[in-house]
């Protein structure tokens, strides 16, 4: 029996896994080029303004952190006024939404008009609205659709995500 035939059986398997590889590696590079704007797009929404973030705010602005519950001040905050961005300082609630919703994180029946842009989020296994500042793209929080008032919304903020500017 010749061994001619085995090793060409041998030698085509080999080629055709580099072949196989070669497309995969091609289709890969074709698709981050295809991909590389829109990237650069969504990076570019995100950026750091205020330099005076400590490290906790930065991971939950930028990593989509959560911080401790029952661990914010703000909790108990009921003066009135507004609650800005801790990054851009837009302004995202009026002090009329918030409310006590026993979860230990600041929460709203409803977001001042144009502030945040939604995404859903999987983490967990769990479908969750997420939403971020539309002014610089730093994540805030989940919104749930068991809030207590007739928008039906439950804004679900980290408090350090947050800066409260009273009226007075
Ligand atoms: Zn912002």
């Amino acid at each position: 029996m010749s061994i001619g035939p085995i090793v060409k059986l041998f030698l085509n398997s080999i080629i055709l896994k580099v072949k196989r590889n070669f497309l995969k590696i091609f289709g890969i590079s074709i698709l981050s080029t295809i991909l590389f704007p829109y990237k650069f797009l969504y990076s570019a929404t995100k950026k750091i303004i205020n330099k005076n973030l400590t490290i906790e705010q930065k991971n939950i602005l930028f990593n989509e952190g959560t911080e401790r519950p029952f661990t914010s001040s703000l909790l108990y905050e009921k003066r009135e006024g507004f609650y800005h961005c801790a990054n851009c300082d837009k302004k995202l609630f009026s002090s009329r939404s918030k409310f006590d919703s026993g979860t230990g994180w600041p929460s709203f029946t409803e977001a001042l008009p144009g502030a945040f842009k939604t995404k859903i989020d999987y983490t967990f296994g769990m479908k969750r609205v997420e939403y971020h500042c539309s002014n610089c793209g730093a994540h805030h929080g989940h919104v749930f659709e068991d809030g207590p008032s007739e928008t039906g919304k439950r804004f679900c903020n980290n408090g350090l995500c947050l800066i409260f500017k009273p009226i007075n």
